[in-house]
């Protein structure tokens, strides 16, 4: 897995005066000592080699010099990694409920702050079940398949696009881009402004969410709801349907539409539209198939590849 850890032992020089006990993760009974940000974590191996290979690995070597203890444990210090993300961790390992501290309405910009920091340690030193429950949560809420943006969009999944950005960064950073296209897709619905001021996003990723916002609305008149936006009769219709269909869309419900493109809301309110039978078949299938090439063609939009490919990308 990229990114995965190298934890280095402790060379004998550093002061064990600098470092700070951890209130919490401090145990008498732990019997190695972990250093993340110049706090020691009094924990144990056992524990952390059960759920992470790196961990595991780091221990299976001869027994450290006495030099590399403190307080009588051998300690390992960690490089670049953020000491709260490692106490999240901690939290995980030794708290059995702790998952469940997020709730089924637990609003999306909490739920990426609480996963987060679990996610990257995870990751990096390849704890695959607290990484895949992670990534089953983020899932949960950011689908990889039709079926399943059909789901959170049901559910009324409410996504607040600006608080949600940070996905993008996280997800790239930790390896999971099935989240990506989903999360793109609604970035789209941020104000250009915004959009250009925003601090988490990378250059290259806001223009894909400026030039993924003209191709979903494109796909929008084209594929998806051109009944709406540029309703043309079918051809066997033969009630007018084109002199019958009210024009209630004004030019400014089509700039709001261009400005927020949402092609994969499913439009169910057919019978307001008073269609011949064979228009609305016509254009209900139309409807169908074009929202399902618009989720095929999701990645290639925001340079993602394929479903495929990115299902690859993932599980490598
Ligand atoms: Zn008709």
């Amino acid at each position: 897995m990229d990114g995965q850890a190298s934890p280095t032992k402790s060379r004998p020089a550093t002061s064990d005066i600098a470092f700070a006990r951890h209130p919490e993760f401090y145990f008498t009974d732990g019997s190695i000592v972990i250093i993340v940000e110049r706090t020691a974590f009094r924990v144990h191996q056992s524990i952390l080699a059960r759920h992470s290979d790196v961990f595991a690995a780091l221990w299976d070597v001869p027994q450290p010099r006495k030099t590399d203890l403190y307080d009588g444990c051998p300690k390992v210090e960690l490089q670049g990694d953020s000491l709260n993300d490692f106490v999240d961790v901690m939290k995980v390992l030794y708290d059995v409920f702790y998952f469940d501290k997020i709730k089924h309405d637990t609003n999306l910009s909490s739920l990426i702050t609480f996963i987060a920091g679990i996610l990257r340690i995870s990751t990096k030193y390849s704890m695959t079940d607290i990484r895949n429950k992670c990534i089953s949560i983020i899932q949960d809420k950011f689908p990889s398949t039709l079926k399943g943006c059909d789901d959170v969009l049901g559910r009324g999944v409410q996504y607040v696009p600006s608080e949600i950005v940070r996905i993008i960064p996280l997800a790239r950073e930790t390896n999971v881009p099935k989240v990506l296209p989903w999360a793109f897709y609604l970035c789209t619905h941020i104000p250009v402004d915004e959009i250009l001021a925003n601090t988490v996003l990378e250059w290259r990723d806001k223009a894909l969410c400026l030039a993924g916002k003209e191709r979903l609305w494109e796909m929008q008149k084209t594929l998806t709801h051109t009944f709406l936006l540029d309703f043309k009769q079918c051809s066997t219709c033969t009630t007018g349907c084109q002199m019958r269909l009210p024009r209630n869309l004004k030019l400014n419900d089509i700039e709001s539409i261009r400005d927020s493109p949402h092609p994969l809301q499913e439009y169910t309110d057919w019978k307001s539209l008073m269609l011949c039978v064979k228009c609305q078949q016509t254009f209900e299938s139309q409807h169908k198939d074009g929202r399902e090439k618009v989720w095929q063609m999701l990645p290639s939009i925001f340079h993602l590849g394929t479903w495929d490919d990115i299902c690859k990308d993932q599980s490598a």
